[in-house]
């Protein structure tokens, strides 16, 4: 298989005989500070991949459009090819991260309306947080970019309610979205707990518990799997 892309923690191959399909395989790894600090823990890639195929199963059956076909093995997505928008599309429903680090809301502030914001995906810039002004500026269908916050809330209801049964608060997660080859908006890369953040009294069961030294996420991400 020839790899596509190589991300931070998975990498993308090309299907032999498929073009429209690709495999997206989870390895054991995790980064956090943007690359900075890294680790290689046993089991990550396949819990991962394995949380995030369970999830997208979810938002499928409730007619959300995404990237998600299957699973190839147990840290393997196959999924649609897209043309991932460089946008990265995060729900709030309680204050953490940086939207406490850059105004004055307290963590823990639960919001009576979902948040959600759109960053440039783009490590060397830092991944900025965009205005709609800004968005709007550099080029993007605002129809479309209306479209992925419409699904990233209907997302947010399921994941929620997901996470509420197993006693767990979702309170934040990032989106990314992609245009398959017939231009049609697919919810895409993974759904895993690298890229929200849950919390249990008063617990992480999430990459807060690496980028903060407090515990082993693998065993975090069994429990939630
Ligand atoms: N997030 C992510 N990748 C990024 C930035 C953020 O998966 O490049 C996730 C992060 O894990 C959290 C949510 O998006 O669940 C909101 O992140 P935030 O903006 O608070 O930034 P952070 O505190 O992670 O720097």
């Amino acid at each position: 298989m020839a790899l596509i892309t190589e991300g931070k923690v998975k990498s993308v191959y090309d299907i032999f005989n498929d073009e429209d399909k690709v495999h997206i395989r989870f390895h054991d790894k995790v980064t956090a500070g943007n690359g900075r600090t890294i680790d290689y823990p046993e089991d990550k890639g396949k819990v991962c991949c394995l949380i995030s195929a369970f999830l997208f199963e979810i938002i499928k059956k409730h007619g959300i459009p995404t990237h998600f076909l299957g699973t190839d093995g147990s840290n393997t997505m196959v999924c649609k090819k897209v043309n991932i928008i460089p946008l990265e599309v995060v729900v709030r429903n309680v204050a953490a991260g940086s939207i406490v680090r850059q105004t004055t809301i307290e963590e823990g502030t639960e919001f009576n309306w979902p948040l959600i914001e759109f960053f440039l995906k783009d490590d060397a810039k830092d991944d900025p947080l965009l205005t709609t002004d800004r968005i709007i500026q550099m080029g993007y269908d605002m129809e479309d970019v209306g479209e992925m916050e419409i699904m990233a809330r209907e997302v947010n209801s399921l994941l929620k309610e997901t996470f509420d049964s197993i006693g767990l608060t979702l309170v934040d997660f990032k989106l990314e979205f992609g245009y398959d080859s017939g231009q049609n908006l697919l919810l895409a890369d993974e759904l895993s707990p690298d890229g929200m953040r849950l919390w249990k009294e008063g617990k992480s069961f999430d990459k807060d518990l690496f980028r903060k030294e407090e515990g082993d996420i693998v065993e975090a991400y069994k429990y939630i799997l």
